[in-house]
């Protein structure tokens, strides 16, 4: 099964809903109105796209290269603009620097680790689950490591999810070293034989730095087993927090280290144009997108079905 074919277009259109009309209905509806392309129309359409949280800079260069093609090449019906816009965003996600291979997609090692990072609240338990349950739907033996001792109810809500996924799951006390569980679900991975370890972690936000000192050594502690683990380390971001997605991205980025981008509750915003935003400012690829709170919410992000799926009226 090829990449594209896992992403599920019906649930992805349904899930940008609030994101379509809340970026590209109301260019739509803007242009309708309007009997000619003019500067003023052009302005009133990058309003849309920051308010979008598409980004400032991202917003402009697009407008200006909108602005240059209405010239260039004669553009003067207003309801050429949506098009065109379209191909826009698809150049900036170009721009970004796609990454063609499936995130599901196990490379020949065993297990192959991922570590999963970000702030409370923004999806990490949940997306875990979804991931755990794409991956045990593919054949794999999962193992989902418990490393967020700091919530008092971490271990049950993670259970849930394991159970719902079929993966299996290993924990210590409340209060204990997240290091520690970590390194004993390698071990336990090891000896059943398991493809995968998901490792949770938690997500505080007032101790920032004791929570990256945390992060830290959960990777050093797994490193030492390996040097080559955590093979992944995939932030989460909640999309809805909009700009604010940036920074955290930034600050996990230059303490822990990152490997992919999740960008969760794409389904609650309108402003899904953080996607593009973060895309284009951070290294790093966006490697899944969730769309819901329920098991098969989870998708492989891909930039040009998310494109579509934008534009689809
Ligand atoms: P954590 O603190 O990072 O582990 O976050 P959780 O996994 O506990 O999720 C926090 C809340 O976000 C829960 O209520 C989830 O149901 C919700 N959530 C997570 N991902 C999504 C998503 O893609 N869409 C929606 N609508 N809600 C989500
Ligand atoms: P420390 O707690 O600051 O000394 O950090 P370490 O890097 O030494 O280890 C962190 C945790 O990971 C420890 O508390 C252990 O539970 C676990 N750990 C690390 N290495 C090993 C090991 O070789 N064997 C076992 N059993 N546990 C280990
Ligand atoms: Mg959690």
């Amino acid at each position: 099964m090829g990449f594209l074919d896992k992403i599920g277009l019906g649930k992805l259109r349904e899930g940008l809903a609030k994101t379509r009309e809340g970026i590209i209905g109301r260019v739509a509806l803007l242009v309708s109105t309007r009997t000619s392309i003019d500067a003023e129309l052009l302005e009133q359409m990058e309003e849309i796209l920051i308010g979008g949280d598409v980004g400032v800079e991202v917003s402009l260069e697009i407008i200006e290269s909108l602005r240059r093609r209405v010239k260039e090449e004669g553009f003067s019906d207003p309801s050429q603009l949506t098009p065109l816009l379209k191909e826009e965003i698809q150049k900036q996600f170009l721009m970004s620097g796609r990454v063609e291979t499936d995130p599901l997609a196990l490379p020949d090692v065993r297990p192959y680790v991922i570590m999963v990072v970000g702030i409370n609240g923004v999806g990490k338990t949940t997306t875990i689950g979804k991931l755990a349950h794409e991956y045990v739907q593919a054949g794999k033996r999962v193992v989902i490591a418990a490393a967020d001792t700091f919530r008092a109810a971490a271990n049950e809500q993670l259970e849930i999810w394991a159970e719902r996924a079929g993966a299996q799951m290993i924990h210590q006390q409340h209060g204990s070293d997240p290091a520690a569980v970590a390194f004993d679900s390698i071990q336990a991975a090891k000896a059943r034989g398991a493809d995968v370890v998901i490792v949770d972690t938690a997500g505080r936000l007032h101790t920032k730095v004791n929570l990256m000192d945390e992060l830290r050594k959960i990777k050093r502690v797994l490193q030492k087993i390996d040097p080559l683990f955590p093979h992944e380390i995939l932030l989460v971001i909640d999309a809805s927090t909009g700009q604010n997605g940036l920074q955290q991205a930034r600050q996990f980025s230059s303490t822990v280290g990152i490997t992919g981008l999740v960008l969760t509750k794409l389904d609650g915003t309108a402003k899904g144009g953080i996607v593009l935003a973060i895309s284009r400012d951070l290294k790093v690829p966006v490697r899944f997108i969730g769309v819901g709170e329920k098991l098969g919410d989870l998708q492989p992000f891909d930039p040009e079905a998310f494109v579509n799926a934008l534009f689809e009226r």
